[in-house]
């Protein structure tokens, strides 16, 4: 099929002759990451995807996300390349079990995290990302809050919202549930130096050691303003690859075992064979379309 750059090429020159834009999360391989025309965290693409002038968004990331971008486009053609491309967080939660959370907690509204299935947005009061979860909790008017699905960013959003009581769902990411503190000590053991970030959906234990909690984007921001020279990243290690793009001169070090298989199912050459047969798309029922609007749109007005 040819070398890498050859089928890069390929790709760049289908998207402009067929008006699709490509969009990639952090955690993408890098030969996907660079052919993308915006690489981002779940927040930055949501916004990007409801504002595209091309008439078809090409999604590299998992279920959810490309998802979400036909709920805040829904007249574009949205392609995702592999459908089995799922985020096993976003189905540990399922609408009947929401609904019997709701019923043992009257009148607290439900935040659910934007890496969570369609279905269960249609059934949330508000979405939010792990660059915003604080924000939005602190928005809400009400003293109680049922959190869903990852109950580690929910616990991460309890220590920093102590004034409301928040009600965790017990899901959670298995690529940052596993990262451990041993893993974090030996790091630092390995780079003295280097200051250590983590991602909230990492376990209350593991961010206890962090010097900097954030999302993947706030990751970027922090290391690139900061005066430190080494990073340890507690996250996927998808972000080493922009990290080391977007913010030269300094040192970042992946913990190895970071690796999320679903993300990494998309290859180079899915991306390619999409673009010639502009598919897998993605359909929703249009009321989960209209649905997932509200919640969606009340995040990004945040
Ligand atoms: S890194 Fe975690 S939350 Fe993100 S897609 Fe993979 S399993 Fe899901």
């Amino acid at each position: 099929m040819g070398d890498l750059s050859s089928v890069q090429k390929r790709i760049r020159d289908l998207a402009a002759e067929k008006d699709v834009i490509i969009l990639a999360h952090n955690y993408q391989v890098p030969e996907i990451q660079d052919i993308a025309d915006i690489v981002g965290d779940s927040l930055v693409l949501a916004l990007k995807a409801r504002n595209v002038t091309q008439s078809t968004i090409l999604f590299c990331g998992v279920d959810f996300m490309a998802e979400s971008a036909k709920a805040l486009s829904p007249e574009k053609r949205v392609i995702h390349p592999v459908p089995d491309s799922q985020c096993p967080m976003a189905h540990m939660v399922d609408v009947e079990g929401l609904q019997s959370y709701r019923e043992e907690h009257p009148g607290a509204p439900v935040v659910t995290y934007v890496n969570s299935t369609a279905e269960i947005k249609a059934h949330t009061d508000i979405c939010c990302t792990s660059a915003n979860a604080v924000k939005v909790v602190r928005s809400l008017k009400e003293d109680e809050i049922i959190f869903v699905p990852d109950s580690n960013l929910g616990a991460y959003v309890q220590s920093q919202v102590p004034g409301k009581k928040v009600h965790l769902w017990p899901g959670y990411c298995h690529v940052h549930n596993d990262i451990t503190t041993d893993q974090i000590l030996q790091a630092k053991k390995d780079h003295p130096d280097a200051l250590v970030m983590v991602h909230p959906e990492c376990r209350m234990d593991v961010i206890d050691l962090a010097d900097k909690v954030a999302s993947t984007e706030g990751m970027i921001r922090f290391s690139a303003s900061s005066d430190g020279k080494e990073f340890i990243v507690g996250t996927e290690e998808g972000l080493v690859h922009r990290l080391e793009k977007e913010v030269p001169g300094k040192i970042f070090h992946r913990l190895e075992t970071a690796v999320c298989p679903n993300m990494k199912k998309i290859t180079l050459y899915d991306v390619l064979k999409a673009l010639e047969n502009m598919g897998p798309t993605v359909e929703l029922d249009p009321e989960i379309i209209e649905r997932n609007k509200a919640p969606l749109e009340r995040m990004l007005a945040l």
